[in-house]
């Protein structure tokens, strides 16, 4: 038996029965990275090897959430060497809950911009189901080796469906939390309505597991909620009947690959099967997510990424300069990537006097409308079934040269940051190509326990997590 294909209970009931220890994992994993990494690149600096600390399951980062002493650069260059001096609330917890932090870091779109892990400034991921595509993104390199059993599990962020999407390229179960649930602290921050830390797994438990780790009130997160933390492992194992699902009719519209229509159609006749009921509702407002999003989340972003200035964290130019506005300039433009120039640029536009009320004040007003559409279908429906993404993986550069094209590849996960709520992506089936295919669960806010219920009772049936990829 090879330890790095298990999932992270089945380790721990090893560890537990004194089966197999936490070095001999480490070990393992180690040695898998060492027969697929070169094909699949999900990790950064894979040179450079940290003393860690090793106790119990290895859980693996993305390159976002800061790590005391481990490199924490955001795939970007303007972060270039910086090894943050503390660990995000989120690495404390998994620290404290007797998990080991494993030292390498996952690949990621610079700051988490992007859908395909094509704009890491140590380029791009590999679908381990087919290594001409894009693993989706921005947390690409978690999915990817969690997929290539190159991870036992792994965090990623999720602004606007970073998590969601590249579970679902990759076949593996990843799920947004609602926002407030996980602590943000040390997650450098994007955009910070919408960002949330969550979970890349191989099953439904893990995920509930990993959820339960990480969740809980912060003081350190102002936005983070003082609301009780359920066991969400007892939400696994119970039976969905009766219970309402709404099939949102915008989701199924032009735009949505055949055949993946179909698999998401044929989930749903499953959990009918096992007992669900389903009505088609409507979002009307789904039509202007993406725009909404792109001004609030560059809006957001211009001005958390103010901080990088060449003083505080990471890289300075290393020109010749005359003066701290010279000193600036050169660093934030050798320092950033395309996409987040543009997204610098867009967002400040968005901001700006005299914009700032006909984009900014309006994308807000209709993220407050797009909200309303799901507190009203929650009303009625304990939860929503749609696809993750309108397509399967695509090839590497296929939309890299179109960032309006990569854009709406999230059309059906953002939608989710922009209400807060919970939403979880799981595997529903393979094209004719042999490409990964997932399912979207949404729930109303910190409803996160119907997730797992409905989530683990179709993976239970359904049985398509145990399939996986040849490398
Ligand atoms: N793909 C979206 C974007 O580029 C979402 C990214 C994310 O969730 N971090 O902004």
């Amino acid at each position: 038996m090879n330890l790095y294909s298990l999932t992270a209970h089945e380790l721990n009931e090893l560890f537990k029965a004194k089966r197999a220890k936490p070095q001999e994992a480490i070990d393992s994993l180690n040695s898998r990275i060492e027969e697929v990494e070169g094909k699949v690149k999900a990790y950064v600096r894979v040179n450079h090897r940290s003393q860690i600390d090793v106790k119990g399951v290895p859980v693996t980062i993305t390159d976002n959430i800061c790590t005391e002493n481990l490199f924490t650069e955001c795939c970007s260059k303007i972060l270039e060497g910086f090894k943050p001096p503390y660990d995000a609330t989120v690495i404390r917890k998994l620290k404290d809950a007797g998990t080991t932090i494993f030292d390498l870091k996952t690949n990621m779109d610079e700051f988490a911009f992007g859908s395909s892990t094509e704009n890491s400034c140590f380029g791009p991921t590999r679908n381990p189901w087919n290594t001409s595509c894009v693993p989706g993104g921005s947390s690409g390199g978690s999915a990817a080796c969690v997929a290539a059993d190159e991870a036992i599990w792994a965090l990623g962020s999720d602004t606007g469906g970073s998590i969601r999407q590249p579970a679902s390229f990759c076949g593996v179960v990843g799920l947004k939390p609602t926002y407030g649930r996980v602590s943000r602290y040390g997650l450098i921050a994007f955009a910070s309505s919408l960002d949330q830390i969550g979970p890349i797994t191989k099953d439904v438990e893990d995920s509930a597991l990993l959820t339960n780790i990480i969740s809980g009130f912060d003081p350190m997160d102002s936005t983070s909620a003082n609301i009780p933390v359920p066991d969400y492992t007892k939400s696994l194992g119970i039976d969905i009947k009766g219970i309402k699902i709404g099939i949102p009719k915008e989701y199924f519209v032009q735009g949505l690959d055949p055949e993946v229509k179909i698999l998401a159609h044929e989930a749903i006749a499953k959990l009918k099967s096992l007992g669900a009921d389903y009505k088609e509702v409507s979002l009307p407002h789904t039509e202007y997510a993406v725009p909404v999003y792109y001004i609030i989340a560059t809006a957001e972003a211009s001005s958390n990424l103010a901080r990088f200035d060449g003083v505080q964290y990471g890289f300075r130019t290393k020109g010749k300069i005359q003066n701290l506005i010279e000193m600036y300039k050169e660093t934030r433009g050798e320092g950033f990537g395309e996409e987040a120039k543009r997204r610098i640029i867009l967002g400040t536009f968005a901001l700006s006097h005299g914009y700032y009320d006909a984009y900014y004040l309006r994308a807000l007003k209709v993220r407050t409308l797009i909200k309303q559409d799901f507190d009203k279908v929650f009303k009625e429906f304990d939860c929503i079934v749609t696809p993750t993404s309108p397509t399967t993986a695509f090839k590497i550069s296929e939309k890299a040269e179109d960032p309006l094209e990569m854009y709406l590849s999230d059309i059906y996960t953002i939608s989710a940051n922009l209400a807060g709520i919970p939403a979880i992506s799981i595997p529903c089936g393979f094209t004719k190509d042999n490409l990964p295919v997932g399912l979207q669960i949404l729930a109303k806010p910190f409803a996160e326990e119907k997730l797992f219920t409905v989530a683990h009772a179709y993976e239970q049936n359904a049985g398509w997590y145990k399939i996986k990829p040849k490398l």
